[in-house]
């Protein structure tokens, strides 16, 4: 305890320079962070001279997208030191979770998809494997969203302003990036691409502890940096000042996240950053495998290496196809530098790489125009152009004279702009493509790449997503976790199977209260907060019905809203009637260019403006836009919901896991058979869960046998209303057309997501939930069995699945300082 208070005023004096007397709520948030930084070093170190003594095979995790979150407590946490901290700090008078309520979030990711990322790394770090997270640091992270007249307005991301004290810069290790310039062919034959512009990246280190297993992984993130010799021409003319300045040019490249879920927007710098993790990375790995090869540390190697065994010792996992030019990258290092021969390359290629699949929405597949690849990356163009070649050569043989067939897999696409279609790259390159639910790997399957899989059905696989329930359980929601650690011990933290094990308690009566007194403190922090941030005044006793996600047309947050009016107008119609209190929650960012998005946000707003200040409701519906969601926020958010909405049309959601964080967190779900949910719901029983809506094939034949959206809406007398009300300004009195062009949408424009088609289903099930939550105790038996099999959706069984069925990767356990010192001893 001492120790911690004396680093903790070390940092203070020395690191901060700060004084007590000075000293603000930010010094000490650091300074406990420095502290705790200090105490990751020595296993950190360790595990890293483990796998340079062992050289087992190392898993690279390539990701645009790392949405880490705070790390404060989870580092605390993982480590082992958490209590000692917060007991430490006491003692000086200083309270820890207003500290750790002072940091601020690496916002690196948009949604699930970063998110998964980072709760991946700490799996990795748990199970002991030796895995390593390579990203980009962008100086501005998902932006923050502010409200203003009910309106998403974006503000930058500044995270890094008052410096991050989790990063170790190594500008040492900083390694070139060329982009443009000319491909030439040598008189050997061989390719040589010159005369690009060079970047130069700098890789910035964080630690990834496991969860008290001595293992400290490693996140490295590049961050660009212009050479000295950045456009010589103008230093060359004695433009002095022009030439200085037009670094900022390159150093673009890492500054900003781009804010897209699941939606693709083909441009030139993304496509740079996508290039330029990749080129980084790939030098990094290759440089770590030579090392190894030659013997001796920057040795230039007289024998050439033998890239035979890169297979066995390195596998790289591309998150979507965003780092899929990590494919021809290979190859060009491999053919062009090293001198291999195609064949031998190319085999190398696919026995190192594994592709991930997220989305099979058409508009968030990546298809990069061949001029632009041409003008950026040329050498990569050709070898894609090569790869499409011998690929187009291997289908004809194996259906000969199925020139549909080829066409429908060719790399490159010919119709409309002539582009490159980054999934089929990353097929044909890869040893394995899986989807992220079964749900979802069917689809793949079946539809998406069913050509693919007909060549190649050994290639494909599924991994279901998961969560770690160190940040999303333990973390998170402290009421809960003491309590399930109290019955069955704490066993669950890195084997969450064993949560089954409270079934037994569903008859306890002791038990049971306690869970729903754990909820009920949940609530009231949420209800707390509400006053504090929002000035609304919420009844910690209404059901807290939440919808927490990116905005997007497939989530259908509108439904969510259909039913909100329904209920308004339901109330309204019968005042002194009997409804169960709701307080709905919705909350999410909408891409700064997606229109629709930002007029359902308008719309959400618009409602609450309305249902919240009409005296008729008497407090039984509340409806809350919860204002700039992300990692830190779900972490308060999730453990208070009663009723977690997980409402995307199905078919739409690959996965999603924001349903699994509400499921271990104790709420019932409402959702479609979609994503992840039809495997949560096959865990908890159908009794445990609210499905409702259209099944995939459901969908499938309504939309062929053409789908009429105004039919529904002219059959459904409540549903009209509602859509009348929006259309006619009900909502929108300073503006009566506001909202025309976004239920044109739903109605004339065909409805693309069945908001209609399955609004009634949805009403109908949203009436049992009222009804069954007035019965709390049941409800909260439900809960718990929800809780009971959430096991499965562990991101440490998701990692595992990984390391067996497509890394071939083993853990590398480090032993514990003291263990080590205790075998001396008997030595
Ligand atoms: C988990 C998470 C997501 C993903 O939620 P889905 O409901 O699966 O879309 C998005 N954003 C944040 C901040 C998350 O923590």
């Amino acid at each position: 305890m001492s120790a911690i208070r004396d680093l903790f005023n070390r940092h203070l004096h020395c690191t901060l320079a700060k004084d007590v007397s000075v000293a603000t709520e930010r010094d000490y948030y650091l300074s406990l962070s420095y502290t705790v930084r200090d105490h990751v070093m020595s296993s950190w170190h360790k595990t890293h001279r483990e796998y340079y003594a062992k050289d087992p095979k190392r898993i690279y995790y390539l990701s645009l997208e790392f949405y880490v979150g705070r790390s404060l407590t989870n580092m605390m946490i993982n480590l082992g030191i958490h209590g000692l901290c917060a007991r430490s700090l006491y003692n000086m008078g200083l309270r820890m979770e207003e500290l750790e309520d002072v940091e601020v979030d690496a916002g690196l990711g948009n949604g699930g998809l970063g998110r998964l990322a980072a709760c991946f790394l700490d799996s990795m770090a748990t199970l002991a494997l030796p895995g390593y997270g390579y990203g980009l640091r962008y100086e501005y992270g998902i932006f923050e969203q502010a409200i203003r007249d009910g309106f998403q307005e974006e503000l930058p991301d500044d995270w890094l302003k008052f410096g991050n004290p989790w990063e170790v810069p190594r500008p040492e290790y900083i390694l070139p990036v060329q982009f443009y310039g000319d491909v030439k062919w040598l008189d050997d034959g061989s390719f040589n691409w010159e005369d690009g512009q060079i970047v130069l990246a700098v890789p910035y280190d964080t630690p990834v502890p496991g969860y008290r297993n001595n293992t400290v992984n490693t996140m490295r993130l590049w961050s660009a940096r212009s050479p000295n010799s950045f456009d010589l021409s103008y230093f060359n003319h004695g433009n002095y000042i022009k030439a200085v300045l037009d670094r900022n040019l390159a150093e673009r490249i890492s500054m900003c996240l781009y804010p897209n879920d699941n939606f693709f927007e083909g441009k030139e710098l993304r496509l740079k950053q996508e290039y330029f993790l990749v080129s980084a990375t790939l030098q990094d790995i290759i440089r770590r495998y030579k090392h190894f090869r030659t013997g001796m540390k920057d040795r230039e190697s007289l024998e050439r290496t033998n890239f035979d065994l890169l297979p066995m010792k390195v596998a790289v996992q591309l998150n979507d196809t965003h780092p899929s030019l990590a494919i021809p990258e290979l190859m060009r290092i491999l053919v062009d530098q090293e001198g291999l021969e195609w064949d031998q390359a190319w085999e190398i290629c696919t026995s190192t790489f594994s592709y991930t699949n997220h989305t099979i929405l058409p508009e968030a597949l990546e298809r990069w125009p061949v001029t632009l690849l041409e003008r950026v990356l040329p050498r990569h163009l050709m070898i894609i152009y090569e790869i499409n070649r011998r690929h187009l050569d291997h289908v004809t043989t194996l259906f000969p004279g199925d020139l549909d067939r080829c066409s429908r897999m060719s790399l490159v696409e010919e119709l409309g702009e002539k582009s490159v279609n980054m999934a089929h790259l990353s097929i044909v390159g890869s040893h394995t493509v899986n989807g992220v639910a079964e749900i979802h790997s069917n689809i793949l399957k079946e539809s998406t790449f069913r050509d693919f899989y007909e060549m190649w059905p050994q290639k494909f696989q599924n991994k279901t997503n998961g969560i770690t329930p160190r940040r999303w359980l333990l973390q998170c929601n402290m009421p809960l976790a003491n309590l399930i650690t109290e019955y069955i011990g704490e066993g669950w933290i890195t084997d969450l199977d064993q949560l089954t094990k409270l079934t037994q308690f569903l008859d306890d009566d002791v038990f049971v209260q306690r869970f729903m007194q754990a909820k009920m403190s949940n609530k009231r922090k949420v209800a707390k907060m509400l006053r504090k941030d929002y000035g609304i005044e919420v009844n910690p006793n209404s059901m807290y019905d939440i919808h927490v996600k990116r905005i997007h047309e497939y989530k259908r947050q509108l439904m969510n809203l259909f039913h909100v009016i329904t209920l308004y107008n339901r109330i309204k119609a019968n005042p002194r009637g009997q409804f169960t209190p709701r307080t709905v929650i919705i909350g999410g960012k909408a891409a700064p260019g997606y229109y629709m998005a930002k007029m359902i946000i308008k719309l959400i707003t618009s409602v609450a403006d309305v249902v919240n200040t009409d005296p008729d409701i008497c407090g039984r519906l509340k409806v809350i836009f919860l204002v700039n969601y992300r990692v830190s926020l779900a972490e308060k958010i999730i453990p208070a919901c009663d009723l977690s909405q997980q409402v995307s049309l199905a078919g739409t959601e690959a996965s999603g896991t924001g349903n699994m964080k509400f499921q271990i967190n104790g709420a019932l779900t409402i959702g479609t058979l979609d994503g992840a949910n039809v495997e949560i719901a096959e865990r908890v029983g159908e009794d445990n869960i609210y499905i409702f809506g259209m099944k995939v094939d459901e969908v499938d034949e309504l939309k062929a046998k053409g789908y009429d959206p105004v039919s529904f809406y002219e059959e459904n007398p409540e549903l009209k209303k509602v859509i009348d009300m929006i259309r006619d300004g009900y909502f929108s009195p300073d503006c009566k057309d506001r909202f025309h062009n976004l239920i044109d949408t739903i109605t004339v424009h065909g409805d693309r997501f069945c908001v209609l088609a399955d609004y009634a289903d949805y009403i109908k099930v949203q009436e049992q939930v009222s009804e069954d939550y007035l019965d709390q105790k049941n409800w909260a038996r439900r809960c718990i069995i929800n809780v009971a099999n959430g096991g499965f959706f562990s991101s440490d069984r998701t990692i595992k699945q990984y390391a067996d069925e497509i890394w071939n990767a083993k853990p590398v356990p480090i032993r514990d300082e003291d263990e080590a010192g205790a075998s001396d001893v008997s030595a």
